[in-house]
């Protein structure tokens, strides 16, 4: 039986190609993806692709294009093997997170991928991460799918999507997981490290929960920073700091005082490392203790697009019991380490 997999094609650099005789890049119509990649016939998978009516680059997806995906996939989730969402890079982890924590009991795989240089060029990134991606997105055994969760491919490596970070806008190695092992890899042979995925227990059907909040506001903290100006800001319903190292901050008298009239005015404070790797850890330093003085959640090992998009979907979403300090700082599907 061959598998199906549906492409939903939203649009970012892979989605160009060059015009060789005026040099600038010109939308490449996936539509005919066929005729322009014929190996694609060559794989034992059905590929349906699905084009947004308007691609974007990246920086123009939001809350509401991953709202349209996600129950894109659900209403389409019978009908297909696996899902393959093409996407720009520079916001690809922040997508991947946010459908990791909307698409609840997903027993079928979701990989997005883009790439640096357009498919249409000739160094192009983009074919690879294609095929490769679409081999994934078909990997079953036994019946079942081997991946069962949202992930990212991208140059040879397959990676859990709420934890990457892109960290280079240069090379074609443009993905990490600094805090969670590589899902699989693609050499001469395509591996895949069973013991790292993710196997959801808790639901029997795919679910969404495509609640979001957008009232979380993210701050790098940095030497000299002054930090009242944060208390003449509107009210928000979660700051996430981005700290020192493993969760350091400069001790001073006013920074506890701004945190806690912050922490007062019902403002949940998460705590991040500025680190790309490893993560927050109270009490290793005395600079941290104004964090628990205050009630700070620590974000532990999560990334930045991680939290922001967690906090966003997490903070008073009615199908969650519990406070959110308490569901914050658990793993809702792999994100965080416990
Ligand atoms: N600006 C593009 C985007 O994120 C970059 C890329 O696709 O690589 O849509």
């Amino acid at each position: 039986m061959k598998r199906k997999v549906l492409l939903i094609y939203t649009g970012g650099t892979i989605g160009m190609e060059k015009d060789y005789e005026t040099g600038s890049l010109r939308a490449f119509d996936f539509g005919n993806i066929f005729e322009k990649m014929p190996e694609m016939k060559l794989m034992e998978c059905e590929v349906f692709v699905h084009p947004f009516a308007k691609p974007l680059d990246s920086s123009d997806m939001g809350p509401q294009e991953w709202k349209i995906i996600a129950h894109y996939i659900k209403e389409n989730y019978e009908l297909y093997d696996g899902f393959l969402i093409l996407h720009g890079t520079d916001t690809m982890s922040y997508t991947a997170s946010a459908l990791s924590f909307m698409l609840k009991g997903l027993k079928k795989p979701v990989i997005l991928t883009g790439s640096q240089l357009p498919i249409g060029d000739l160094r192009t990134d983009a074919k690879e991460n294609l095929l490769t991606s679409i081999y994934y997105a078909s990997l079953y055994e036994n019946n079942e799918a081997v991946i069962q969760e949202v992930t990212i491919y991208f140059e040879y490596k397959l990676l859990r999507g709420n934890r990457t970070l892109k960290y280079s806008a240069e090379y074609f190695d443009a993905y990490s997981s600094p805090n969670y092992p590589i899902l699989g890899q693609s050499g001469v042979h395509l591996n895949i490290a069973k013991e790292n995925l993710y196997r959801n227990h808790a639901y029997t059907q795919l679910e969404i929960d495509d609640y979001i909040c957008e009232d979380v506001l993210f701050w790098r903290i940095f030497p000299g920073m002054n930090l009242s100006s944060f208390t003449e800001l509107p009210k928000m319903k979660v700051l996430i700091l981005q700290v020192f190292g493993s969760g350091t901050i400069f001790s001073n008298e006013k920074t506890l005082k701004t945190l806690q009239q912050i922490r007062n005015n019902g403002t949940e404070i998460v705590v991040v490392s500025q680190c790309i790797s490893g993560g927050i850890s109270f009490g290793k330093y005395e600079n941290s203790n104004i964090f628990s003085k205050i009630g700070a959640i620590s974000g532990k090992d999560i990334t930045a697009e991680s939290a922001i998009t967690k906090a966003m979907h997490l903070i008073d979403n009615p199908t969650y019991t519990g406070n959110f300090a308490e569901n914050f700082s658990r793993s809702l599907c792999g994100e965080i380490s416990e």
